[in-house]
């Protein structure tokens, strides 16, 4: 095999000018071609029979181009061809096809892939729309033809128009392959391989292009063969290793070791207004044990909607506090800020300490005055606890002796915001507790917050009624509003929640924070973006009047819009209150402040009130054009409802177009009020990529894993780093070892550079 480190121009058939073309997909070395796997793969060994094919599947057959046509309709130009294998025929067609007109001829091979549809033209049994399609080497091309037919043939993405397509690809990669040249070297130890029965490198990168006959279609288009396997975990493994280093690293930081003698007991027991539930015990105990030690906290505290993790964090807070340190709390909207300044004042101003216990806000729309005011005392050590929003990084806020940060709803902060406030200079680092309510497998936790040990609050507080769920279109919106009156009347309160702040074509959906700040934003924000925008491109062309016929802007309701139209009419009697984040803190602070009083029935919001937001008397949310929310999204809204004893529901309107995805998604939101399936399932529908938002996690772009298919790998990896940088293998010979470290120098800051950039 040619050695890895080849760079492409060098290859055989790979010049200067394709090379460049290479070089924009990021291709550089001959590894990189290799590592280039194949997206699925074609059995051309036994090749279907056009006779058994099922209608509906897609399958992969060949055969011989029996004859073309092009027709000319009056839509567009049609190509048509007839495949046959002996006496049974299939029909393709390709719209807009002309291009294809001369490039076949009668007699070829082919090899077709695509879907089976019934056809009903008499005669052919079945045809294919739009197959993809390659040419199959004639009996004048032998060398050609041993890598295109009778075999397992792999298929890739194109890595530059038809061109570097897969047919060029495999000749490419055959010639890496095969070309004499050094030893591929091994990247992990042997043992390792052997222990859990991996093939070696070079064997496995033979195996995933060209596999071998008798290897099985189904693992391999599930990339689960040995040789995929093989792969993956090396990937893995080496992400791990490197993160457990840094967490390691971690560790021989200083930090401040607490104390929690009897006194500071006490103070925990004090501010409890509830019997908290086992697990926010025990989450409790491992926080606690972590800031006992003399090296920084680095905890993530993962816990459901309205699992109870507000208390959690102030005991964390008070721990600190009664050692004569500061606590901050970061909270991503200035409303949910708020909150818990008023609901941590009240806590602790009932326990009646002395000296009490000093609370202030620090966030970027108090007045300035409050502001400097408030500054000085945290830097005067006069607060003990510090209560904000980003403000309380941004604005250079300096502390007098921090000793805990807890950053809340983590999953709206970018990753790198933790960052930042991690590295505040300071002599020893002050403990973090991360907490989130985005409930993603712990393996997965443990990858994508690589540096943070994780505690999971995995049960409700006692006395909750499931929430009813149901959907409904916009047309019955006036039952909707009836009901809604009705639980009023019983003396509930409500929430009406819209996508967009002010008019239908308002450009800018809610959003309470800076836009880098938005971490990937749900699909339904989106596109709240860009289709407003694009109309009103498409307006400054088209005459008014001629777009409103067309009427393709997207007529949404807003939350400006519908609190006077509910007030004047379905709703008109009931307290309504206005809340979304273009209004100034003060008035986000009163309209909160009397919803949670009950001064107000219905609260019409935006998705300011997605996060955080806490009033147990509220029993109704209704969410309108559901269609335009994430899941994770209308998980969240659906959670500021069931807090309380009462029973509570939410109301799915949808109204407009219903794409399959939304569909999919409000079908689960109405199935199940389980967190963790429908993180899930929004993982699934989205992909690791945006789930996650790749770049703003951290993560790095992965070769041949998939954190979302390869978890059972990405667990068995975890477990080998650690056990690896245990040095727990007595059979693993030193040069083993000094190997493994020298790769992961050699290349965490190529392919892992992401993770390293915190
Ligand atoms: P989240 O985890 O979503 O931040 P919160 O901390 O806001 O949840 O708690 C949700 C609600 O449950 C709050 O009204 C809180 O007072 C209440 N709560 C929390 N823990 C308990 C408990 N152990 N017993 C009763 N109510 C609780
Ligand atoms: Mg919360």
């Amino acid at each position: 095999m040619l050695a890895l480190d080849t760079k492409v121009q060098f290859i055989k058939g790979i010049g200067p000018q394709i090379a460049e073309k290479l070089a924009e997909k990021r291709i550089f070395l001959a590894e990189d071609l290799l590592y280039h796997l194949p997206f699925r793969y074609e059995d051309r060994e036994h090749p279907r029979s056009l006779n058994e094919l099922q209608p509906g599947e897609v399958a992969s057959v060949i055969g011989e181009v029996r004859g073309t046509a092009l027709l000319r309709t009056r839509k567009m130009p049609i190509f048509e061809m007839t495949v046959g294998q002996g006496p049974v025929s299939l029909k393709c067609m390709w719209f807009h096809g002309a291009y294809l007109k001369d490039k076949f001829k009668p007699g070829q091979m082919l090899a077709l892939y695509g879907k089976v549809e019934p056809s009903r033209s008499r005669g052919g049994s079945f045809k294919m729309i739009q197959p993809q399609i390659e040419i199959l080497p004639g009996p004048d091309e032998p060398e050609t033809a041993l890598l295109e037919s009778g075999r397992i043939v792999p298929v890739y993405e194109s890595l530059g128009g038809a061109r570097l397509s897969s047919r060029w690809l495999r000749r490419v990669l055959h010639t890496i392959l095969e070309s004499p040249g050094p030893r591929v070297e091994e990247t992990l130890p042997a043992v390792l391989c052997e222990r859990l029965q991996l093939p070696d490198r070079a064997a496995a990168l033979r195996a995933v292009h060209f596999p071998p006959q008798e290897t099985s279609l189904a693992q391999l288009q599930n990339a689960s063969t040995p040789a995929h396997r093989r792969l993956i975990f090396e990937e893995l493994f080496y992400l791990e290793l490197g993160l457990e280093l840094k967490r390691r690293k971690m560790r021989e930081r200083p930090g401040f070791a607490m104390q929690t003698g009897e006194r500071v007991r006490t103070a925990l027991k004090r501010v409890l207004p509830f019997h908290p539930t086992a697990a926010q015990k025990r989450v409790l105990g491992e926080i606690v044990s972590d800031m006992r030690q003399p090296t920084p906290m680095r905890r993530l505290l993962q816990g459901d909607v309205g699992s109870g993790k507000t208390i959690v964090a102030l005991q964390a807070a008070l721990v600190a506090i009664e050692n004569g340190h500061q606590a901050a709390l970061m909270a991503p909207t200035e409303i949910l800020a708020t909150q818990h300044f008023l609901a941590a004042r009240k806590l602790l101003e009932h326990t009646a300490r002395k000296p009490p216990y000093r609370v202030v806000l620090l966030t970027g729309s108090l007045d300035e005055e409050r502001k400097r005011a408030n500054r000085g005392k945290i830097f005067r050590g006069e607060a003990d606890l510090v209560i904000g929003t980003h403000a309380l990084i941004e604005e250079k806020v300096e502390f007098a002796n921090l000793g805990l940060v807890i950053v809340d709803e983590q999953h709206r902060f970018g990753v790198l915001q933790r960052f930042k406030l991690m590295k505040k200079p300071n002599a020893a680092e002050p403990h973090v507790l991360v907490m989130t309510a985005t409930p993603i497998p712990r393996t997965l936790a443990l990858t994508l917050y690589g540096d943070l040990e994780v505690s999971v609050l995995d049960e409700l507080p006692p006395g909750r009624t499931p929430i009813v769920t149901r959907r409904t279109e916009d047309e019955r919106a006036s039952e909707v509003w009836a009901f809604l009156r009705k639980q009023v009347q019983l003396g509930r309160q409500a929430y009406s929640v819209y996508p967009v702040i002010e008019g239908p074509s308002d450009d800018q959906p809610e959003l309470d924070f800076p836009h880098d700040e938005a971490a990937a934003p749900d699909a339904s924000t989106a596109e709240a973006v860009a289709k407003p925008k694009s109309a009103a491109r498409l307006k400054a062309k088209v005459p008014a009047s001629l777009f409103e016929e067309k009427n393709s802007k997207p007529n949404l309701k807003s939350a400006v819009a519908m609190f006077d139209e509910l007030r004047a009419t379905h709703l008109s009697g009931l307290r309504l209150g206005l809340l979304h984040g273009r209004m100034n803190a003060e008035e986000k602070e009163i309209s909160m402040r009397r919803f949670q009083r009950g001064e107000l029935d219905v609260m019409v919001a935006t998705t300011v009130i997605e996060v955080g937001v806490d009033v147990p008397n509220a029993s109704v949310m209704v969410i309108e054009h559901a269609e335009r929310f994430g899941l994770a999204q209308m998980h969240q809204l659906r959670g500021r409802v069931g807090r309380g004893a009462a029973k509570s529901y939410c109301i799915l309107m949808t109204g407009g177009k219903v794409s399959p995805q939304a569909e999919e998604r409000l079908d689960a939101m109405v199935r199940t009020q389980d967190g963790f399936e429908l993180a899930e399932l929004d993982l699934a529908l989205r992909g690791p990529g945006e789930f996650f938002g790749t770049r703003q996690a951290g993560l790095p772009d992965f070769r041949v894993a998939n954190l979302l298919r390869d978890r059972k790998l990405l667990e068995m990896a975890r477990r080998e780093a650690q056990q690896f940088v245990e040095g727990a293998d007595k059979q693993m010979p030193r040069e083993a070892v000094a190997a493994v470290w020298a790769h992961l120098r050699a290349h965490w800051q190529r392919h892992y550079g992401l993770v390293e950039a915190g």
